[in-house]
């Protein structure tokens, strides 16, 4: 059962409504809402855009609802804040915890006492996380001490980890505890689609995101691949901008775009799916963890 919270839904039916208007010439892709799953507005993001801006752009891009991260977590929970004090300009927020206070702590968070104690403390506040991530880790290096225990307090807690990983971390991360719930940033980056479907059919905990998935489209067209993919499984995708650098800010109606020009060429029930109905369900406010 999709269980969408009463504000969200009505957002959700508030962007419907005024973007596909009835007599428009352009295909109800063009502005399905969308949950925006990989968001960052790190403190690099919020020298230059300020909060305003972002939801300015959140607004005019359909964006209802946006899985926020940042380096440091201030810029994560100023957005958190802004959907508070003004939900009606704002869309809703899904905060994650992200384990780097600085670009340096990418490089070493997996083996770092002091990540996890940041991890605890972060998620002490009041700010209803509800994940850990985005974090980076390859290969071997996700077989630490450290990461296991991110991994046993996400299960216990009920938390999602956002991974960009490849698939030999994936598979390390799930061998700590199968029941762990992963988002995986990217599906991997390279990660052919037919190994995709593998893990999905392993892995039901498994969720894929698709930021610099360009090979998803060749001359603008859903390559047969991946639309088969999408097809088989309609509940396991999301869609996200990474505005990891600025320069994806730049370029954040661009990015979007892309998204809603391949959306449009899958079964309306699939592009809805994966637009915005899969993040609504799977990263729910008010529901339990
Ligand atoms: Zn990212």
């Amino acid at each position: 059962m999709i269980r969408i919270p009463l504000l969200a839904l009505g957002r959700v039916l508030a962007a419907v409504a005024a973007t596909w208007l009835p007599g428009s010439s352009a295909g109800a892709a063009d502005r399905l809402p969308i949950f925006d799953a990989h968001l960052h507005y790190n403190d690099e993001a919020t020298a230059v855009y300020r909060v305003a801006d972002v939801l300015r752009l959140f607004r005019e891009n359909g964006v209802t609802s946006i899985l926020a991260t940042s380096r440091p977590n201030d810029g994560t929970r100023v957005l958190a804040e802004a959907a508070r004090s003004t939900p009606r300009a704002a869309p809703r927020v899904v905060p994650f915890v992200r384990p780097y206070r600085n670009q340096a702590d990418r490089q070493t968070w997996f083996n770092d006492p002091e990540i996890y104690a940041l991890i605890e403390s972060e998620l002490a506040r009041d700010a209803d996380y509800r994940g850990i991530g985005e974090f980076h880790v390859f290969g071997r290096d996700a077989d630490t001490p450290w990461v296991r225990r991110i991994v046993a307090l996400a299960v216990e807690r009920g938390l999602w980890l956002h991974a960009h990983c490849d698939d030999a971390a994936l598979e390390i991360l799930l061998a700590h505890d199968p029941r762990v719930k992963i988002l995986w940033a990217h599906s991997g980056f390279s990660t052919p689609p037919a190994q995709i479907a593998g893990y999905f059919a392993r892995y039901p905990n498994l969720v894929g995101e698709l930021s610099f998935r360009y090979d998803v489209t060749e001359d603008g067209k859903l390559t047969p691949a991946w639309r088969a993919l999408f097809v088989a499984f309609p509940g396991r995708f999301v869609v996200g901008s990474d505005t990891w650098v600025n320069e994806r800010w730049s370029r954040y109606a661009e990015i979007l775009a892309y998204y809603r020009g391949w959306l449009g060429q899958l079964p309306p029930d699939v592009a809805s799916s994966i637009a915005f109905g899969n993040g609504e369900r799977l990263f729910a406010a008010g529901t339990p963890r």
